[in-house]
This record gives structure tokens, sequence and C-alpha cells, in this order.
């Protein structure tokens, strides 16, 4: 029996990578084909060499959109200027990332435009224990760290769309040809084609996802509690909040407001959590 990784889903078979890179055509029994536990792709499965899915392996996660398993991260990418960074967009789809509880990785690209902001940003989202490389395809700086970062894993990208994120991909692999520049001309070619998302293979063991992950933002399966849980440096700090669950809004005795009242958490990071908050109290109302 062999094992590899699902890679494409198309026109009724499944495309398994094997774990020397070669590259199997299979259909799968049966009862694997519908129901909750359809075939992703991501998983991992035992296949017969005449290509036959027998078994998938245990997954780590689901994604839903795209409908994808076995994310080991999300490279969310924003650039240093053109756009310049949308703080509030930022840290709504660091939310939505770390609600499906999927490691995530900052990229801030364009580092040839950096300013002053820029520094402070990546100084920000180090202090709260995220990984944050700073990349340009114009210098070619970082590009080895962020091709060191997604070795041996199976990766997202995700991010405005102007950032670079194609231009990333084609830096790292110039064979995957992702089309850049003009968004008006991407948005055109995408609207009518829904398909399925599939992973290139970088080398032996590392994929990227072809489809952008995080697109929609949607707060609407978050709870107000749950949401308290996403911003780690208010987990760091909420052993000193008198009430639990805390909300850190009106809460007399408060760590999160302690510790913004100190400097230690970012006035910017904490008016995002009020507007998400809101966010999904007005969701709730209708
Ligand atoms: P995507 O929408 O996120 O996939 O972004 P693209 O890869 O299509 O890039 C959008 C625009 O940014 C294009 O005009 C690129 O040439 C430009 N771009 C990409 N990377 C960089 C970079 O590192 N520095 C600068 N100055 N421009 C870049
Ligand atoms: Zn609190």
């Amino acid at each position: 029996m062999n094992t590899g990784i699902v890679i494409k889903n198309m026109n009724g078979y499944f495309y398994v990578q094997d774990e020397v890179g070669n590259m199997h055509e299979c259909k799968v029994r049966g009862r694997l084909k519908q129901g909750r536990y359809s075939l992703l792709v991501g998983d991992r499965v035992t296949f017969d060499p005449a290509g036959t899915i027998e078994k998938i392996l245990p997954r780590h996660n689901e994604l839903k959109r795209p409908h994808v398993a076995n994310l080991d991260q999300v490279i969310l990418v924003v650039a240093a200027h053109e756009p310049d960074i949308n703080e509030l967009l930022l840290n709504k789809l660091i939310v939505m990332i770390e609600h499906a509880d999927i490691p995530l990785v900052l990229c801030i690209n364009k580092c040839d435009l950096q300013d002053d902001n820029t520094a402070a940003l990546e100084a920000l989202y180090r202090q709260i224990g995220y990984t944050v490389i700073l990349t340009s395809t114009r210098t070619g700086e970082g590009l080895d760290v962020l091709k060191t970062q997604l070795h041996h894993k199976v990766s997202a990208f995700a991010g405005p769309s102007g950032v670079g994120k194609s231009s990333l991909l084609n830096a790292i692999e110039p064979t995957f040809a992702f089309q850049t520049g003009a968004v008006s001309d991407k948005i055109k070619r995408g609207r009518h084609t829904t398909r399925h998302a599939s992973l290139y293979s970088l080398d032996g063991d590392s994929f990227i996802m072809d489809t952008p992950g995080f697109s929609a933002i949607d707060f609407s399966d978050i709870s107000e509690e749950r949401l308290t849980s996403l911003y780690p440096e208010f987990l760091a700090v909420e052993e000193n909040c008198k009430f639990n669950p805390c909300y850190h809004e009106h809460e007399p005795i408060c760590g999160v407001k302690e510790a913004l009242a100190a400097g230690q958490i970012s006035t910017g990071r904490y008016e995002s959590y009020l507007v998400i908050r809101e966010e999904i109290r007005s969701q709730r109302k209708w």
C-alpha cells in the first residue's frame, strides 16, 4: 500500500502525489465519495498501485472555503505600501485565521517601499508572537526566508489583492506563472469559474494552495466569548480580569484594559477587537 497527498480533484479523478514525488491518477472507493468524510484536496491517503484510494488518514484540520484539509500554515501577505496596510482589515483576517486554528505567518511584502510605520507594525506583531517576514519581489529581500518557512509544509497565501501574492509565488517558483498585476483583469477572470483548490508542489513535501484563502470576511460562527480568545496578547493578561468571561470593555477590573493603559497592548489591536465584537453583536440581532 502506498501513501500520498491529494493535490487535485478533476473530472472525477483525484491526483495523488506519493512520497517520492510521483503522481497517480486515482479513483476512490464508493463510500469515500460522499458525505461528511468525502475526500478533500490536502488529505493524506493510502492507495493501491492500480489507482484506488483506500483510506483517508486522520485530518489535522479542515477549512470550509476553500474546502481543503491539513493546511499547516497561512502566509498572510500585506504590502508596506501600495496599498498601505489597513490595520483593521489585517486584524480581521488574523482573527479569521486564529478562529480556524491554523498557524499564521505575517509577510510584509514590497519592503522596498517601507517606511517607519512598517517597522512599527513588524515589531508589534513579533511582540504578539507571530513570525513576521519582510519581503520584496523587486530586490529579492526575504525571499530565502520565506522559502525556508514553506519547507515541509502545506501553505495557503491570503491577504488583500494587489499586495503581491502572485508575484511572491512566482518569485519562489517561476514555473508557477501566476498572473500578476491589474486587479480588474483578475476579478473578471475569476468571476464565472468556480473550481476546486489545488496544491502546487514546491518540492517533495512542500505544497502551496493555488487559491487565496480567507478572501471573504465572515464572523458569523464566532461567538463574543470565542473572539476574546483569538487575541494572543489578551490571553496573556486575562488572568488579571476579575470576571470570567471578561469582554474587556465595561468590566471594572480588567487585565486587558490595564495592559492597554500601560501601553503593553496596542490601541489599534484593541480597537479592532471592539469593532469585530460590535459586528458579531449586530449580526446576532438579525
Ligand atoms: P496579488 O493581487 O496579491 O496577487 O498581487 P500581484 O502579485 O498581482 O502584485 C500587484 C502589483 O504589485 C504588481 O504590479 C506587482 O508588480 C507589484 N509588486 C509585487 N511585489 C512587489 C514588491 O515587492 N515591490 C513593489 N514595489 N511592487 C511589487
Ligand atoms: Zn478583561
